[in-house]
Protein backbone atom coordinates (compact mmCIF):
# COMPACT_ATOMS: atom_id res chain seq x y z
CA UNK A 1 0.00 0.00 0.00
CA UNK A 2 1.67 3.52 -0.88
CA UNK A 3 2.27 6.23 1.98
CA UNK A 4 -1.23 8.18 0.71
CA UNK A 5 -3.42 4.96 1.06
CA UNK A 6 -2.59 4.02 3.90
CA UNK A 7 -2.68 7.28 5.40
CA UNK A 8 -6.03 7.83 3.98
CA UNK A 9 -7.18 4.40 5.53
CA UNK A 10 -5.94 5.69 8.99
CA UNK A 11 -7.82 9.20 8.29
CA UNK A 12 -11.40 7.56 7.58
CA UNK A 13 -11.28 5.65 10.80
CA UNK A 14 -10.73 8.51 12.99
CA UNK A 15 -13.24 10.43 11.03
CA UNK A 16 -15.72 8.00 11.88
CA UNK A 17 -18.52 9.17 9.88
CA UNK A 18 -18.96 10.61 6.91
CA UNK A 19 -21.70 13.25 4.58
CA UNK A 20 -24.06 11.18 7.36
CA UNK A 21 -23.20 12.96 10.44
CA UNK A 22 -23.14 16.69 8.86
CA UNK A 23 -26.71 16.21 7.32
CA UNK A 24 -27.51 15.68 11.05
CA UNK A 25 -25.64 18.65 12.11
CA UNK A 26 -27.67 21.01 10.15
CA UNK A 27 -30.54 23.42 11.21
CA UNK A 28 -33.64 23.98 9.05
CA UNK A 29 -31.85 27.14 7.62
CA UNK A 30 -28.67 24.59 6.47
CA UNK A 31 -26.67 26.50 9.02
CA UNK A 32 -23.87 24.02 10.73
CA UNK A 33 -24.71 23.97 14.16
CA UNK A 34 -22.93 23.10 16.90
CA UNK A 35 -18.99 21.98 17.66
CA UNK A 36 -18.81 21.87 13.99
CA UNK A 37 -15.56 22.92 13.10
CA UNK A 38 -15.85 26.30 10.46
CA UNK A 39 -14.96 25.35 6.98
CA UNK A 40 -12.14 26.75 4.57
CA UNK A 41 -12.48 26.65 1.49
CA UNK A 42 -9.33 28.32 -1.04
CA UNK A 43 -7.12 27.47 -4.79
CA UNK A 44 -5.43 28.80 -7.00
CA UNK A 45 -5.01 27.74 -10.41
CA UNK A 46 -2.95 25.24 -11.62
CA UNK A 47 -0.67 27.33 -13.74
CA UNK A 48 2.80 25.17 -12.83
CA UNK A 49 4.87 24.99 -9.92
CA UNK A 50 4.42 27.32 -7.41
CA UNK A 51 6.65 30.51 -6.04
CA UNK A 52 7.19 31.70 -3.17
CA UNK A 53 4.10 34.25 -3.35
CA UNK A 54 1.89 32.02 -3.42
CA UNK A 55 2.97 30.15 -0.52
CA UNK A 56 3.20 33.05 1.85
CA UNK A 57 0.05 34.56 0.77
CA UNK A 58 -1.80 31.30 0.86
CA UNK A 59 -0.44 27.72 1.51
CA UNK A 60 1.31 28.27 4.33
CA UNK A 61 -2.41 29.45 6.17
CA UNK A 62 -3.68 26.36 4.50
CA UNK A 63 -0.85 23.78 6.14
CA UNK A 64 -1.24 25.87 9.35
CA UNK A 65 -5.07 25.62 9.83
CA UNK A 66 -5.66 22.54 8.71
CA UNK A 67 -6.32 20.79 11.52
CA UNK A 68 -8.72 23.25 12.88
CA UNK A 69 -10.78 23.86 10.10
CA UNK A 70 -12.77 21.46 7.87
CA UNK A 71 -11.20 22.19 4.67
CA UNK A 72 -11.29 22.00 1.21
CA UNK A 73 -9.13 22.85 -1.79
CA UNK A 74 -9.58 23.47 -4.98
CA UNK A 75 -7.50 23.38 -8.76
CA UNK A 76 -9.10 26.43 -10.62
CA UNK A 77 -8.28 24.68 -14.24
CA UNK A 78 -11.86 27.00 -15.37
CA UNK A 79 -9.77 29.89 -14.25
CA UNK A 80 -6.99 29.18 -15.92
CA UNK A 81 -8.81 29.76 -18.92
CA UNK A 82 -9.51 33.27 -18.69
CA UNK A 83 -5.95 34.26 -19.52
CA UNK A 84 -4.98 31.54 -22.02
CA UNK A 85 -6.83 29.25 -24.02
CA UNK A 86 -3.95 26.55 -24.67
CA UNK A 87 -4.78 23.88 -22.13
CA UNK A 88 -1.83 21.40 -23.99
CA UNK A 89 -0.06 21.98 -20.28
CA UNK A 90 -2.91 21.91 -18.42
CA UNK A 91 -2.50 18.10 -16.62
CA UNK A 92 0.98 18.97 -16.03
CA UNK A 93 0.31 22.33 -14.07
CA UNK A 94 -1.85 20.84 -12.36
CA UNK A 95 -0.02 17.67 -11.04
CA UNK A 96 3.20 20.16 -10.68
CA UNK A 97 1.04 22.58 -8.39
CA UNK A 98 -0.98 19.26 -6.01
CA UNK A 99 2.95 18.34 -5.39
CA UNK A 100 3.70 21.56 -4.26
CA UNK A 101 1.19 21.43 -2.10
CA UNK A 102 1.72 17.84 -0.75
CA UNK A 103 5.20 18.38 -0.62
CA UNK A 104 5.16 22.04 1.38
CA UNK A 105 2.29 20.01 3.90
CA UNK A 106 -0.58 19.87 2.80
CA UNK A 107 -2.24 16.61 3.75
CA UNK A 108 -5.01 15.05 1.62
CA UNK A 109 -6.52 13.42 4.07
CA UNK A 110 -7.69 16.50 6.26
CA UNK A 111 -7.66 18.42 3.33
CA UNK A 112 -9.18 16.88 0.04
CA UNK A 113 -8.05 18.67 -3.27
CA UNK A 114 -9.87 18.57 -6.23
CA UNK A 115 -10.22 19.86 -9.83
CA UNK A 116 -13.33 22.27 -10.19
CA UNK A 117 -13.59 21.25 -13.70
CA UNK A 118 -14.27 17.38 -12.31
CA UNK A 119 -17.18 19.09 -10.19
CA UNK A 120 -19.80 20.04 -12.74
CA UNK A 121 -22.56 22.16 -10.04
CA UNK A 122 -19.60 25.01 -10.53
CA UNK A 123 -20.94 25.49 -13.23
CA UNK A 124 -24.76 25.76 -12.57
CA UNK A 125 -24.12 27.78 -9.45
CA UNK A 126 -21.86 30.32 -10.86
CA UNK A 127 -24.99 30.75 -14.06
CA UNK A 128 -27.56 31.52 -11.11
CA UNK A 129 -24.60 34.11 -9.54
CA UNK A 130 -24.15 35.72 -12.96
CA UNK A 131 -28.23 36.91 -12.61
CA UNK A 132 -27.52 38.62 -9.31
CA UNK A 133 -24.19 40.99 -9.80
CA UNK A 134 -24.22 43.77 -12.30
CA UNK A 135 -21.63 44.47 -15.23
CA UNK A 136 -20.94 47.90 -13.54
CA UNK A 137 -19.55 46.07 -10.55
CA UNK A 138 -17.77 43.58 -12.22
CA UNK A 139 -15.75 46.35 -14.36
CA UNK A 140 -15.21 48.18 -10.78
CA UNK A 141 -13.27 45.25 -9.23
CA UNK A 142 -9.34 46.36 -8.43
CA UNK A 143 -8.09 42.72 -9.06
CA UNK A 144 -9.08 42.90 -12.77
CA UNK A 145 -8.07 46.12 -13.71
CA UNK A 146 -4.37 45.20 -12.02
CA UNK A 147 -4.65 42.64 -14.28
CA UNK A 148 -5.48 44.08 -17.60
CA UNK A 149 -2.85 46.68 -16.97
CA UNK A 150 -0.34 43.87 -16.17
CA UNK A 151 -0.79 41.42 -18.94
CA UNK A 152 -1.55 44.14 -21.40
CA UNK A 153 -5.03 42.96 -22.14
CA UNK A 154 -6.96 45.12 -24.49
CA UNK A 155 -10.51 43.34 -24.39
CA UNK A 156 -11.38 41.35 -21.62
CA UNK A 157 -13.81 38.32 -22.05
CA UNK A 158 -17.32 37.77 -20.48
CA UNK A 159 -15.62 34.94 -18.45
CA UNK A 160 -12.43 36.94 -17.48
CA UNK A 161 -14.38 39.97 -16.04
CA UNK A 162 -16.86 37.43 -14.48
CA UNK A 163 -13.76 35.57 -12.83
CA UNK A 164 -15.05 36.63 -9.05
CA UNK A 165 -18.43 35.08 -10.38
CA UNK A 166 -17.37 31.52 -10.56
CA UNK A 167 -14.92 31.88 -7.35
CA UNK A 168 -18.19 32.84 -5.50
CA UNK A 169 -19.61 29.57 -6.80
CA UNK A 170 -16.08 27.86 -6.04
CA UNK A 171 -16.60 29.01 -2.69
CA UNK A 172 -20.07 28.97 -1.89
CA UNK A 173 -20.82 25.75 -2.86
CA UNK A 174 -19.25 24.03 0.03
CA UNK A 175 -20.63 27.12 2.33
CA UNK A 176 -16.48 28.02 2.70
CA UNK A 177 -16.81 30.39 5.91
CA UNK A 178 -13.15 31.57 5.58
CA UNK A 179 -11.05 31.93 2.65
CA UNK A 180 -7.39 32.23 3.22
CA UNK A 181 -6.03 33.91 0.35
CA UNK A 182 -3.42 36.88 -0.79
CA UNK A 183 -4.04 40.07 0.01
CA UNK A 184 -4.72 40.35 -4.42
CA UNK A 185 -8.13 38.05 -3.54
CA UNK A 186 -9.68 40.60 -0.83
CA UNK A 187 -11.91 42.06 -3.44
CA UNK A 188 -13.24 38.86 -5.13
CA UNK A 189 -14.07 37.47 -1.60
CA UNK A 190 -16.03 40.59 -1.09
CA UNK A 191 -17.95 39.91 -4.44
CA UNK A 192 -18.93 36.33 -2.96
CA UNK A 193 -20.05 37.94 0.24
CA UNK A 194 -22.41 40.18 -1.67
CA UNK A 195 -23.68 36.87 -3.70
CA UNK A 196 -24.52 35.18 -0.90
CA UNK A 197 -26.35 38.03 0.67
CA UNK A 198 -28.14 38.42 -2.70
CA UNK A 199 -29.13 34.67 -3.26
CA UNK A 200 -30.07 34.33 0.42
CA UNK A 201 -32.06 37.46 0.24
CA UNK A 202 -33.70 36.60 -3.42
CA UNK A 203 -34.69 32.67 -2.39
CA UNK A 204 -34.22 32.22 0.95
CA UNK A 205 -31.04 31.10 3.28
CA UNK A 206 -28.24 28.85 2.27
CA UNK A 207 -25.11 30.45 2.10
CA UNK A 208 -22.81 31.87 4.68
CA UNK A 209 -20.88 35.24 4.37
CA UNK A 210 -17.38 33.82 3.56
CA UNK A 211 -14.18 35.62 5.37
CA UNK A 212 -10.97 36.14 4.35
CA UNK A 213 -7.54 35.07 6.28
CA UNK A 214 -5.15 36.98 5.81
CA UNK A 215 -0.98 36.29 6.62
CA UNK A 216 1.11 38.60 7.59
CA UNK A 217 2.80 38.43 4.40
CA UNK A 218 -0.48 38.65 2.46
CA UNK A 219 1.34 40.64 -0.66
CA UNK A 220 4.87 39.05 -1.70
CA UNK A 221 7.16 41.57 -3.96
CA UNK A 222 8.49 40.09 -7.11
CA UNK A 223 12.17 39.75 -7.47
CA UNK A 224 11.71 43.18 -10.07
CA UNK A 225 10.38 45.10 -7.74
CA UNK A 226 6.98 44.64 -8.98
CA UNK A 227 4.58 45.09 -6.04
CA UNK A 228 3.49 41.50 -6.84
CA UNK A 229 5.44 38.15 -6.81
CA UNK A 230 3.70 36.59 -10.23
CA UNK A 231 4.60 33.34 -12.84
CA UNK A 232 3.15 36.51 -15.17
CA UNK A 233 5.21 38.72 -14.96
CA UNK A 234 8.36 36.48 -14.19
CA UNK A 235 9.86 37.17 -10.96
CA UNK A 236 9.28 34.56 -9.09
CA UNK A 237 11.14 31.90 -6.69
CA UNK A 238 9.83 28.57 -7.07
CA UNK A 239 9.39 26.25 -3.81
CA UNK A 240 11.18 23.80 -6.56
CA UNK A 241 14.26 26.17 -6.90
CA UNK A 242 17.41 24.42 -6.02
CA UNK A 243 19.75 26.80 -3.82
CA UNK A 244 21.95 27.88 -6.86
CA UNK A 245 19.24 29.01 -8.80
CA UNK A 246 17.81 30.90 -6.05
CA UNK A 247 21.17 32.41 -5.71
CA UNK A 248 21.14 33.55 -9.04
CA UNK A 249 17.60 34.79 -9.29
CA UNK A 250 18.01 37.12 -5.70
CA UNK A 251 21.73 38.30 -7.53
CA UNK A 252 19.26 39.80 -10.12
CA UNK A 253 17.09 41.39 -7.70
CA UNK A 254 16.63 45.12 -7.35
CA UNK A 255 17.26 46.71 -4.37
CA UNK A 256 17.70 50.28 -2.86
CA UNK A 257 19.01 52.42 -5.87
CA UNK A 258 20.15 54.96 -3.72
CA UNK A 259 22.91 52.28 -2.55
CA UNK A 260 25.21 52.05 -5.17
CA UNK A 261 28.40 50.68 -3.29
CA UNK A 262 28.98 48.74 -0.33
CA UNK A 263 29.69 51.36 1.55
CA UNK A 264 26.96 53.44 0.55
CA UNK A 265 24.13 53.97 3.35
CA UNK A 266 21.06 52.20 2.10
CA UNK A 267 17.45 51.71 3.31
CA UNK A 268 15.65 48.60 4.15
CA UNK A 269 12.40 50.05 4.05
CA UNK A 270 12.76 50.33 0.35
CA UNK A 271 14.56 47.04 -0.35
CA UNK A 272 12.57 44.01 -1.50
CA UNK A 273 15.75 41.87 -0.27
CA UNK A 274 15.12 43.01 3.02
CA UNK A 275 10.97 42.39 3.02
CA UNK A 276 12.59 38.67 2.04
CA UNK A 277 14.20 39.15 5.07
CA UNK A 278 12.16 39.98 6.97
CA UNK A 279 10.26 36.92 6.32
CA UNK A 280 12.72 34.07 5.91
CA UNK A 281 15.52 35.61 8.69
CA UNK A 282 13.24 36.77 11.01
CA UNK A 283 15.59 36.91 13.84
CA UNK A 284 18.62 38.90 12.28
CA UNK A 285 16.81 41.39 10.70
CA UNK A 286 17.65 44.25 13.53
CA UNK A 287 21.34 43.63 12.48
CA UNK A 288 20.81 43.43 8.98
CA UNK A 289 18.71 47.07 8.96
CA UNK A 290 21.77 48.21 11.24
CA UNK A 291 24.33 46.89 9.13
CA UNK A 292 22.53 48.20 5.68
CA UNK A 293 22.05 51.66 6.74
CA UNK A 294 26.06 52.10 7.97
CA UNK A 295 27.44 50.66 4.83
CA UNK A 296 28.89 47.78 6.38
CA UNK A 297 26.36 45.48 5.10
CA UNK A 298 26.73 45.51 1.38
CA UNK A 299 23.95 44.35 -1.37
CA UNK A 300 25.61 41.17 -2.48
CA UNK A 301 26.42 39.45 0.65
CA UNK A 302 22.77 40.85 2.19
CA UNK A 303 21.59 38.72 -1.33
CA UNK A 304 23.53 36.04 -0.20
CA UNK A 305 22.72 35.80 3.17
CA UNK A 306 18.73 36.12 2.55
CA UNK A 307 19.33 33.35 -0.78
CA UNK A 308 21.09 30.81 1.80
CA UNK A 309 17.80 31.52 4.33
CA UNK A 310 15.59 30.65 1.51
CA UNK A 311 16.86 28.02 0.66
CA UNK A 312 17.28 26.51 4.15
CA UNK A 313 13.45 26.63 4.27
CA UNK A 314 13.13 25.20 0.63
CA UNK A 315 15.45 22.42 0.75
CA UNK A 316 12.85 19.83 2.77
CA UNK A 317 9.91 21.42 0.45
CA UNK A 318 12.58 20.12 -2.78
CA UNK A 319 13.16 16.85 -1.05
CA UNK A 320 9.32 15.72 -0.84
CA UNK A 321 9.06 16.81 -3.90
CA UNK A 322 11.67 14.31 -5.45
CA UNK A 323 8.90 11.64 -3.86
CA UNK A 324 6.33 12.72 -5.42
CA UNK A 325 8.14 13.78 -8.72
CA UNK A 326 8.33 9.65 -8.89
CA UNK A 327 5.44 8.68 -7.59
CA UNK A 328 2.76 10.64 -9.98
CA UNK A 329 0.15 8.14 -9.60
CA UNK A 330 0.19 8.77 -5.65
CA UNK A 331 -0.70 12.38 -6.59
CA UNK A 332 -3.51 11.41 -9.19
CA UNK A 333 -4.90 9.00 -6.64
CA UNK A 334 -5.06 12.31 -4.13
CA UNK A 335 -6.81 13.86 -7.04
CA UNK A 336 -9.68 11.30 -7.30
CA UNK A 337 -10.43 11.10 -3.44
CA UNK A 338 -10.98 14.72 -3.14
CA UNK A 339 -12.83 14.84 -6.21
CA UNK A 340 -15.33 12.69 -5.05
CA UNK A 341 -15.28 13.66 -1.46
CA UNK A 342 -15.89 17.54 -2.76
CA UNK A 343 -18.68 16.40 -5.22
CA UNK A 344 -20.59 14.97 -1.97
CA UNK A 345 -21.05 18.20 -0.52
CA UNK A 346 -21.18 20.57 -4.24
CA UNK A 347 -24.39 17.99 -4.66
CA UNK A 348 -25.98 18.24 -1.48
CA UNK A 349 -25.90 22.11 -1.62
CA UNK A 350 -27.11 22.18 -5.56
CA UNK A 351 -29.77 20.24 -4.06
CA UNK A 352 -30.87 23.07 -1.83
CA UNK A 353 -29.92 25.97 -3.86
CA UNK A 354 -32.39 24.05 -6.99
CA UNK A 355 -35.52 23.77 -4.09
CA UNK A 356 -34.68 27.43 -3.31
CA UNK A 357 -34.69 28.67 -6.95
CA UNK A 358 -37.61 26.48 -7.99
CA UNK A 359 -36.94 26.20 -11.67
CA UNK A 360 -38.41 22.85 -13.16
P1 LIG B 1 0.52 33.83 -10.98
O1 LIG B 1 0.15 35.10 -11.68
O2 LIG B 1 1.85 33.88 -10.32
O3 LIG B 1 0.30 32.60 -11.82
P2 LIG B 1 -1.92 33.85 -9.79
O4 LIG B 1 -2.23 35.19 -9.19
O5 LIG B 1 -2.54 33.52 -11.08
O6 LIG B 1 -0.40 33.64 -9.76
P3 LIG B 1 -3.66 32.55 -8.14
O7 LIG B 1 -4.12 31.18 -8.36
O8 LIG B 1 -4.55 33.68 -8.50
O9 LIG B 1 -2.31 32.72 -8.83
O10 LIG B 1 -3.22 32.74 -6.64
C1 LIG B 1 -3.24 31.70 -5.69
C2 LIG B 1 -3.17 32.29 -4.31
O11 LIG B 1 -1.86 32.81 -4.07
C3 LIG B 1 -4.15 33.44 -4.08
O12 LIG B 1 -4.65 33.34 -2.77
C4 LIG B 1 -3.28 34.66 -4.22
O13 LIG B 1 -3.76 35.75 -3.47
C5 LIG B 1 -1.96 34.15 -3.65
N1 LIG B 1 -0.82 34.87 -4.21
C6 LIG B 1 -0.38 34.83 -5.49
N2 LIG B 1 0.70 35.63 -5.64
C7 LIG B 1 0.93 36.19 -4.41
C8 LIG B 1 1.91 37.11 -3.89
N3 LIG B 1 2.86 37.62 -4.66
N4 LIG B 1 1.86 37.44 -2.57
C9 LIG B 1 0.90 36.92 -1.77
N5 LIG B 1 -0.05 36.06 -2.19
C10 LIG B 1 -0.03 35.70 -3.49
MG1 LIG C 1 -4.23 35.70 -9.56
Amino acid sequence: MNEWRRKRGKGKEKRGKGKGERGKRKDKRGKRKGKMKKRILSGMRPTGKLHLGHYTGALENWIRLQDSYDNYHLIADWHVLTTSLDTSNAYEDTIDMVIDWLAAGLDPVKSPMFRQSQIKEHTELHLIFSMLITVNRLERNPTVKDQIRDLNIENITYGHLGYPVLQAADILLYKGDCVPVGEDQVPHIEISRELARKFNFAFGHVFPEPEPLLTQFSRLVGLDGNAKMSKSLGNTILLADEAEVVKGKLKKAVTDPQKMRKGDPGRPEVCLVFSYHKKYSPEETGEIDADCRSGKLGCVDCKMRCAAMISSFLEPIIEKRKYYESHRGEVMDVLLDGERRARVTAEATMGEVREKVRLG
